[in-house]
């Protein structure tokens, strides 16, 4: 036993928490913790699923061209430069497997998703977090902390837990700024949540050096099905397929995501009540003196006066059967990031953060 040693950097590793999903004793509980869809997911999707159990003898097909092609249609980008894989987290996998090695920098950001650090550390490589300001990305500081060892940069674009976005030239100035041989990784597993945005395919027909990441967890309300997928030029695509596990994505996997991803109607639906919510959302939080900026993705982040009163939030939601994401882990000890519910789980929020704050105000 003590000669089997693991590879460096793997005892480093810090499992990653996932948002809560229970309240011993209650069964009303509203889960705000995870970023997922109030609206569950398309009936379509749900459907395909169901006639997909009369094919689990089979094994899927090993290129997802069905789903490729569909991605491709839907989002008008060329098949052959998408890979799919179980969830994003797999395609964000195989991005640092093949381009990061021991002792090579990966760039992630203060408050930047905790996937990224795990992954760099999975392959021995060393994760470098530079500052952002005021809770945003900050392309110089970035910029700043580029070495000749640095090998991939991970920005999320809404950000994860923040919700804050770059704008289009910012997001442009990183990628021109970059070294050719340095990987820019646009994770955009919140893009359908920000009006108007690409997730980042126009940076990757640009730069022959960025990957764009998207995920079926969120907007398409299909996290337990575990799918994603990436897009890039051909040669790195190329490169990713090679690490890939033939069979990584199931049948029922792959004809889900296929009819979620055509049943465009539903996506709108969900992203115009989240946009409608999210307003809400925020206004009501500034009015009763919690801070709130911005957000761009489908949860906005709470901050309270100091850590102390973030947890008494916490502690009052709780009591009432809600739970939402503590990110003390993420460099906001002050903060609570909630996920944006439908128009009766966010009236439930409001209604006990609003008693919360009339207490602590008035006391
Ligand atoms: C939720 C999330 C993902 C998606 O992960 P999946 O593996 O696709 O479920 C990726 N990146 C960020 C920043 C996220 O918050």
């Amino acid at each position: 036993m003590t000669q089997i040693t693991p590879q460096p950097g793997i005892m480093d590793i810090a499992l990653y928490v996932s948002g809560e999903s229970r309240l011993p004793g209650r069964s009303d509980v509203l889960k705000l913790s995870s970023n997922e869809n109030p609206l569950g997911s398309s009936d379509k999707a749900r459907a395909a699923y169901v006639a997909a159990a009369g094919d689990l003898h089979r094994y899927p097909n090993t290129d997802h061209a069905p789903l490729r092609r569909a991605i491709g249609e839907v989002h008008g980008l060329d098949p052959d430069r998408i890979i799919c894989g179980v969830g994003s987290d797999e395609v964000l996998q195989f991005v640092v497997q093949a381009f990061a090695g021991t002792g090579d920098e990966v760039i992630t950001t203060e408050h930047g998703f905790s996937m990224y650090p795990i992954l760099a550390r999975m392959v021995g490589a060393v994760p470098v977090t530079v500052p952002e300001a005021d809770r945003r990305i900050d392309v110089d500081a970035i910029l700043a902390a580029v070495t000749d060892r640095t090998r991939i940069v991970f920005i999320a674009n809404p950000a994860n837990p923040t919700g804050t976005m770059l704008t289009p030239d910012e997001v442009q100035r990183l990628a021109g700024g970059l070294p050719s041989s340095v990987l820019l990784v646009h994770d955009g597993a919140y893009t359908e949540f920000a009006a108007g945005a690409d997730g980042g395919a126009g940076l990757v027909d640009r730069h022959p050096n960025v990957v764009m990441t998207r995920t079926f967890s969120k907007i398409h309300g299909l996290g337990g099905l575990r799918i994603g997928w990436g897009y890039a030029a051909r040669d790195i695509i190329d490169v990713l397929n090679r690490i890939r596990q033939p069979f990584n994505l199931s049948n029922a996997q792959m004809a889900a995501a296929e009819a979620a991803v055509r049943d465009t109607a539903f996506r709108d639906r969900c992203a115009d009540l989240n946009a409608r919510m999210r307003d809400r959302m925020r206004n009501s939080l500034i009015q009763m003196g919690i801070g709130c900026d911005e957000s761009f993705a489908n949860f906005v982040l709470a901050r309270f006066a100091d850590p102390a009163e973030a947890e008494a939030a916490d502690a009052a939601l709780r009591d009432d059967g809600i739970l939402v994401r503590r990110v003390a882990g993420y460099g906001l000890p002050a903060a609570l990031r909630i996920t944006v519910g439908d128009e009766q789980g966010v009236t439930r929020v409001l209604e006990t953060l609003g008693r919360f704050m009339a207490d602590r105000r008035g006391a």
